[in-house]
């Protein structure tokens, strides 16, 4: 829509697509990184007479639609639509999708704000929804209500759980019943997980997170399958029955879009997301590593590790494993312990971004899930790993599992770590 973009980057790698897609040089100037283009409005040649179609920026601004074209093009999907938040984004393609008397089936371990708008705010407005086992693709079929189900929202990997969901089966599911599939694929990140082609109708991201990547900005987006429809039966806003146009009019509709520095921002960060996710992941490997080896962790959670629930799903649909690392250390005052001992590792709610982060799920993010079908453990740690030299995240684990009293524990004295004993090689 903005676009002196010409060029087709579709077949370009991943990061020549981040990198140039949406982003041609400025026409007037040749600014090679498109401008903040921070207004509101914009001049008409006589009424009507729109400039490239751009008329009011709740509608269009050229700073966002740069974003969007670099998102649907590093998602491989037909458009992307940037909002102001994560759940700004989910919230616009859950009502593009839902009329009230439907029913929407979730993962049992979904993003808690996630749990919240449909549990808290869609539930009073008439939606019902059913939490499931997403890893058990016979699971999300049998709590799909013929006719009532218009979506099934998986995420993959989980949070804070690390648990994978099988996006191509449960997109046959998806397809068989008329449903739309969602992917909250925040963090994989389109660099090592593609759930449109894996089947997935639409993806959702809190680009707050890596895609942004420096933890300064707080965004999110839709991004929308080739083709991809509304739920069997809805009509749409527009008189088409397009997800891409529902959704769109939506952003325009409900107006909670990115604004241009924040879509700036979110653009800087994903021109080098593949550098930053290839060092998130290998620190994250040998965080693992070193946290199956200490004798106070009781269990760690990884994709990458063999005997991970969803690891051979994870090996066929990821590239990598990605950056979050959770371990449990047998008692929720220890858990709590180390969180507090870290000088490297922040104590802050959030993910993704350079540096790396540590929090309590059960007190902090998951806090307003609790008592619900979505709780977590409450001996829960988990780790943003970040892309500092990782020698220096290793020891600042290693001192706060000694100041919480985790690191003196006897070996052999029976804090099992025999999960662990399974992949020291
Ligand atoms: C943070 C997060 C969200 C919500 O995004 P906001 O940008 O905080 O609104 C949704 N899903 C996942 C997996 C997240 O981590």
């Amino acid at each position: 829509m903005t676009s002196s973009d010409a060029h087709d980057w579709s077949t370009a790698g991943f990061s020549t697509r981040a990198i140039h897609a949406g982003q041609a040089p400025e026409a007037r100037t040749g600014a090679v990184v498109p401008p903040i283009h921070q207004v509101s409005t914009y001049k008409q040649d006589g009424v009507g007479g729109l400039r490239d179609g751009y008329e009011y920026s709740r509608s269009g601004n050229p700073t966002r639609h740069a974003l969007e074209e670099a998102l649907a093009a590093a998602e491989g999907g037909a458009a992307a639509f940037a909002f102001a938040s994560g759940l700004a984004a989910e919230d616009a393609l859950l009502r593009a999708v839902l009329r009230p008397g439907d029913h929407v089936v979730i993962g049992n371990d979904v993003y808690g704000g996630t749990y919240r708008l449909i549990a808290r705010v869609l539930g009073p407005w008439g939606i019902d929804h059913t939490p499931v086992d997403m890893l058990d693709p016979d699971a999300v079929l049998a709590a799909i209500q013929p006719g009532r189900t218009r979506a099934i929202w998986a995420e993959t990997p989980t949070n804070p759980l690390l648990g994978i969901a099988d996006v191509e089966a449960i997109a046959v599911h998806a397809r068989s019943t008329g449903a739309v599939l969602v992917v909250d694929n925040t963090f994989a990140t389109p660099y090592l997980q593609q759930p449109l082609a894996l089947g997935a109708d639409a993806v959702v991201h809190s680009t707050t997170k890596y895609i942004g990547g420096h933890s300064d900005v707080v965004g999110g987006a839709v991004v929308v399958a080739d083709g991809a429809q509304l739920p069997a039966g809805l009509d749409g806003p527009t008189g088409t029955t397009a997800l891409r146009d529902a959704v769109g009019f939506l952003q325009n509709a409900s107006g909670a879009v990115a604004g241009p520095f924040d879509a700036w921002l979110t653009l800087r960060g994903l021109k080098t997301l593949a550098v930053r996710m290839d060092r998130h992941q290998s620190n994250a490997e040998r965080v693992t590593r070193f946290l199956l080896d200490h004798p106070g962790v009781t269990h760690v959670l990884y994709p990458g590790l063999p005997d991970h629930p969803g690891h051979d799903v994870a090996a066929r649909q990821m590239t990598g494993f990605g950056g979050m690392v959770a371990f449990r250390t047998g008692d929720a005052e220890s858990a709590v312990a180390v969180c507090g001992h870290t000088r490297v590792f922040t104590l802050a709610e959030s993910l993704g971004g350079v540096e790396s982060l540590i929090e309590h799920p059960g007190r902090m993010t998951h806090a307003s899930v609790a008592a619900t079908a979505l709780e977590v453990p409450d001996d829960l740690v988990r780790l943003s790993v970040g892309i500092e030299d990782v020698d220096d995240l290793l020891a600042d684990l290693a001192q706060a599992l000694d100041a919480a009293g985790l690191g003196r524990v006897a070996t052999g004295a029976g804090r099992g770590h025999a999960a662990g004993e399974d992949h020291q090689s």
